[in-house]
């Protein structure tokens, strides 16, 4: 979760989504938390999760308790004198390296600490880490998820495997190369395949369009034809925005105009929908009775180039009202519902980015594995 410059959470929604676990073990037991934050190489003290008492104590309505390490005879010590009800936090587990490489020792020693597992933490369940995975095998018989995971499941397989058509998949963001393989399983499920973002220009060059500076992948050009066809012989609808919001640079104060998307000068980027291609997507939206969206329209973190963003939000606000499906993923789609305060209008906001992806592109993911096995 986000800090602020004064180390404090700025943003509580993973907090928030992981209460309903943390209140339930503790109404049976003693809890102890394990978690992640940033990045530490060098137990850096910007990265130590003590930052997370105040908030996580405010949220739960009591104080909880923190220990500045994980593993070791203090960590046991402490363990052991907990009572029902008490909550601890340990210190960021990746203050230790052995936490990324899945070192099964170091996960040892931490599920010595407890009698059950709980895996609540979907935006890391892609990866193999010790105390995502690799804890999973000392639990045999007392593994399983938390609500959140529960519930990101449930929400996941409405839309890749239970969905009410017609289903469309908006997929925005910057580059081709990172959405491919979901754009292609996306072609076997959806009726509609919006392409949007700074990923749009390279299918419009593909297609011999003009795009001028624009963000363009020239080793994607073949995979973008490729997937044009791919849709047409599967019947799948693949919408590409029909005009664009240039800019003559990338930033706030830009000169900008509005061309068709395959006519964009020299000199000039496309950083936004053009509101043709709003009409077009919303109508579209209108028309969905399951949506999945990831991936921004344009440059939304300027507000010259949000617009095409916010619309969307506000398309599957309307669509949400009327009964359909809405799910939003990805780090920047929800930091843009977010923005736009409509993240209650929509009908499931998932916490995961990468761990999403990877779900939607069929992936067993091991943290899940783990758990299941
Ligand atoms: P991703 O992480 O792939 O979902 O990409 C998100 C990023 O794509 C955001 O930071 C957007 O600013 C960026 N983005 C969206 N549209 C464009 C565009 N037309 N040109 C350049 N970057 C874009």
């Amino acid at each position: 979760m986000p800090l602020n410059e004064k180390l404090e959470v700025s943003d509580n929604t993973r907090l928030t989504a992981a209460l309903p676990t943390i209140r339930k073990i503790a109404s049976q037991g003693a809890v102890i938390l394990m978690s992640h934050l940033g990045r530490p190489k060098n137990k850096e003290e910007k990265f130590s999760l003590k930052h997370v008492v105040p908030e996580l104590s405010k949220l739960l309505g009591e104080d909880i308790l923190f220990i500045d390490d994980c593993i070791g005879d203090k960590v046991k010590e402490e363990v052991n004198g907990l009572k029902n009800g008490d909550i601890l936090l340990l210190e960021n587990l990746r203050y230790y390296p052995e936490e990324k490489k899945g070192d099964k020792d170091f996960a040892k020693q931490l599920a010595n600490l407890a009698d059950v597992y709980v895996n609540d933490a979907f935006g890391t369940a892609h990866r193999a880490h010790a105390s995502t995975t690799v804890i999973a095998q000392f639990f045999p018989n007392d593994k399983m998820f938390g609500y959140l995971i529960e519930n990101e499941l449930k929400n996941l397989q409405k839309v890749l495997k239970n969905h009410e058509k017609p289903f469309t998949a908006i997929l925005g963001g910057a580059k081709v190369s990172s959405k491919i393989t979901v754009i292609e399983k996306m072609l076997d499920k959806v009726d509609n395949l919006i392409i949007t973002g700074g990923m749009t220009y390279t299918f419009i060059k593909a297609q011999g369009g003009k795009i001028g500076n624009s963000l363009v992948e020239d080793d994607y050009i073949e995979t973008a034809t490729e997937l044009i066809n791919k849709a047409k012989s599967k019947g799948v609808n693949l919408v590409l925005p029909v005009d664009s919001l240039n800019a003559d640079k990338f930033a706030e104060d830009a000169n900008t105009e509005i061309t068709p998307a395959d006519e964009i000068k020299d000199g000039w980027m496309g950083l936004d929908i053009g509101p043709e291609t709003v009409k077009l997507f919303s109508k579209i939206i209108n028309n969905s009775k399951t949506i999945l969206w990831n991936g921004p329209a344009g440059v939304f973190e300027m507000d010259k180039f949000a617009e095409g963003t916010i619309k969307i939000a506000e398309a599957l606000a309307e669509a949400t009202k009327k009964g359909t499906f809405t799910l939003v993923g990805g780090g920047d789609s929800v930091a843009a519902i977010k923005k736009y305060h409509l993240e209650d209008k929509v009908s499931y906001v998932s916490t995961g980015g990468g761990a999403m992806l990877e779900f939607l592109e069929g992936k067993d993911l091991p943290g899940i594995a783990a758990i299941k096995k």
